[in-house]
């Protein structure tokens, strides 16, 4: 493709999208498509030789589109958003027009340069501990995904607590790690790959609001220690993906202070929320933090992946993971001037990801952030309130940020009845969830484009399918 043959079918993909971007509500959130479907559509053997672009476009709408499920849709509902934006698509766009590969600093100053200091600007804007500025000795890396981050916290605090277990065949079986019942599964996930195993990881009990109970943290910490086991890591979170609790993150990080614990704080959806100083209480407490995670490809309008992940202390992070091979080196390495984020991560290689978040920041500004932001908190509320003045649902746990957790009296499986239809209708898309042990509803409100007319039209139609499942 030639840089002019480019520039047309690059102005036809670009339209392809703002067209996309134009109609999406139209198109059935969760998407028809059968299992096997789209595979049955594409040819069994590559092309042998190149097909005209043309062609490959026309079956974007004939072949993809019907197997999307439809995150950009206003009336998407379901998990936790994950925002799409046109400053971030550009953004991404230029990162692959560039089509850097930033391991080192040397192999692309910008590419490290712009994220620290992209990633300095999300402190501020979020008003993070100051010891996650890049001039301190901590700092601020992006990471795919939040399980990407919390694995990497997990090593760097094993690292820690052993001392560099991983250069000898140490005996890793005695660690344990702690997070609530509550706690996203990346976490056990990472606890595994670790090699702490699953049966180190010890599931906290939550009070009420489903937030961590730190009497009982201690008490299983004590417990582990009473036997000779070495508890070396705990997790809190702030916006469980449940139902969006809160973990006292003050309490559980005094606790870990007492007993020389790495606390790691997920706060991948909610830490957002942060932006806004009203909402600001979320993070009391993180200053305690070894390490936080949130993900701006979330609720902060920036394409999937995006994941911010910050360090209180580098040294732990790169003493955990650098090895340096001859290749590697170089002279600007050498110097100690410069950060190499290949050190921050599991990957060497890394893609130009601060582009995207720069173009955001920029295009909308910290106000305009905070007013979207704001106007999901209000709309949360709007729902929230709803629930509770009507007669089918009740609210089944605080809402404290955007995600509003509710069920009908009438068990699991009217509410799973529910559920079906309302996602079949193509309107709306909701998920669920098990809290108390009981199937409940959760609807999310943080996608791009949802407006208080998406959320009284999915309230309505919650409505009108509750009254077709029980007749
Ligand atoms: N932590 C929490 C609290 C989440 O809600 C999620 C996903 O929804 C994750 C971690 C995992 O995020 P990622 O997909 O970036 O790994």
């Amino acid at each position: 493709m030639t840089p002019d043959e480019f520039r047309q079918r690059g102005r036809e993909v670009i339209d392809w999208i703002a067209d996309y971007m134009e109609n999406v509500e139209q198109y059935p959130v969760l998407s028809r498509s059968q299992p096997g479907e789209v595979r049955a559509m594409l040819p069994a053997h590559p092309p042998a030789s190149g097909e005209d672009f043309d062609e490959v476009l026309a079956d974007l709408d004939r072949i993809v589109l019907p197997g999307i499920t439809h995150w950009q849709s206003p009336g998407f509902h379901a998990y936790f958003n994950a925002n799409s934006s046109g400053p971030a698509i550009l953004g991404d766009l230029v990162s692959s027009g560039l089509g850097v590969q930033g391991m080192l600093w040397a192999t692309s100053p910008a590419c490290t340069e712009l994220e620290l200091h992209v990633m300095d600007w999300l402190v501020e804007m979020l008003d993070l501990p100051p010891a996650f500025l890049s001039s301190g000795p901590g700092g601020g890396v992006i990471h795919d995904s939040a399980s990407s981050a919390t694995l990497t916290a997990l090593i760097a605090a094993r690292e820690a607590t052993t001392q560099g277990s991983t250069n000898h065949t140490g005996n890793l079986g005695n660690l344990t790690a702690y997070t609530s019942t509550q706690a996203h599964s990346s976490i056990e996930k990472g606890v595994r790959i670790a090699g702490i195993g699953s049966d180190n990881l010890r599931s906290i009990e939550v009070d009420e609001a489903f937030a961590m109970d730190p009497v009982a943290l201690e008490a299983a910490i004590e417990k582990d220690l009473a036997v000779g086991l070495r508890p070396f890591f705990v997790c809190a979170t702030v916006g469980t993906t449940s139902s969006t609790a809160i973990d006292p993150v003050r309490a559980i990080g005094e606790i870990c202070r007492r007993h020389g614990i790495w606390l790691h704080v997920d706060a991948a959806l909610a830490g957002t929320a942060a932006l806004l100083p009203e909402m600001r209480w979320i993070h009391d407490g993180v200053e305690l933090a070894d390490s936080y995670v949130l993900n701006p490809h979330k609720w902060m309008l920036t394409n999937f992946d995006c994941s911010a992940f910050f360090v209180a202390d580098r040294a732990a992070l790169i003493g955990a993971l650098s090895v340096l091979p001859e290749y590697l080196r170089n002279a600007a390495s050498a110097s100690g001037e410069v950060i190499d984020y290949r050190d921050w991560q599991i990957p060497l290689g890394r893609r130009f990801r601060a582009l995207k978040l720069w173009f955001v920041i920029r295009h909308y500004g910290v106000e305009g952030l905070q007013s979207y932001v704001r106007e999901h908190l209000r709309l949360t509320k709007l729902f929230a309130a709803w629930v509770d003045e009507s007669d089918d649902f009740d609210l089944v746990a605080p809402v404290s940020v955007n995600l509003v957790c509710f069920r009908h009296p009438g068990g699991d499986d009217v509410n799973q009845a529910i559920m079906n239809k309302l996602n079949a209708s193509g309107e709306i898309y909701l998920s669920h969830t098990a809290l108390d042990g009981k199937l409940t509803l959760r609807l999310a409100i943080g996608q791009t484009h949802t407006a208080e007319r998406h959320v009284r039209r999915a309230w309505d139609l919650i409505g009108a399918t509750v009254q077709s499942v029980l007749a």
